[in-house]
């Protein structure tokens, strides 16, 4: 038997969420469909809103609801050091842990040759325009993750960098190699913003 065409096709969506095989997403549309219509609707505004409401901030490349972002209007925060991550997660990830108050920039993504992925498909270009423009800052410090593509993307963003003198440095310290930002805990975390080493 098959699925009427509404269930199927919301079968499909949870599908395409990550982590969602067909059994769960079954399972999912089943429970919607018995969801009260209020909490249905308020669910389906939500995931719009959550896509037309944020963008990327046009400064660091976080996600945001305003542009510039929280953390790139706050003038409180040291605006000598911008630490550089991969995704806007790790931003939510070292942020919480609660030791860094500098800025941030969020590359999206690593130098991945395999993937087709060069430089010109990162948040580079921006980061370079912004030292160029913020003589304030005196150190990037490159938090992508301790993979093979991390550690690259670190070589080619120092060596970018360092001839501006500025001081280059690297998350080091604590982080096992291949383990991501996002599943450090927040004491690894500080530890490796502590113990960070010169590139
Ligand atoms: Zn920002």
């Amino acid at each position: 038997m098959q699925y009427p065409e509404p269930i199927s096709k919301l079968i499909d969506s949870y599908m395409r969420l990550p982590g969602i095989g067909a059994k769960t997403a079954t399972r999912l549309a089943f429970y919607t469909i018995d969801m009260d219509k209020d909490d249905v609707t308020a669910f389906a505004k939500s995931l719009v809103a959550a896509k037309e409401d944020l963008h990327y901030c046009s400064i660091c490349g976080n996600i945001t609801d305003e542009d510039p972002c929280s953390i790139c209007r706050d003038k409180s925060r040291d605006q000598s050091t911008i630490l550089v991550v991969e995704q806007p997660k790790d931003v939510m990830s070292i942020d919480r842990a609660q030791d860094y108050h500098g800025l941030y920039h969020v590359l999206h993504g690593v130098l991945s040759p395999i993937e087709g992925r060069g430089p010109e498909d990162l948040n580079i270009e921006s980061l370079l325009k912004r030292l160029k423009t913020n003589t304030a800052v005196k150190e990037v410090i490159i938090a992508t993750n301790a993979t093979p593509e991390g550690e690259a993307t670190a070589q080619y963003l120092a060596r970018l960098i360092k001839p501006a003198g500025i001081k280059v440095t690297r998350l080091a310290h604590g982080l096992a190699v291949g383990s991501d930002i996002e599943y450090a805990d927040q004491m690894t975390l500080m530890k490796a913003v502590e113990g960070r080493t010169e590139l």
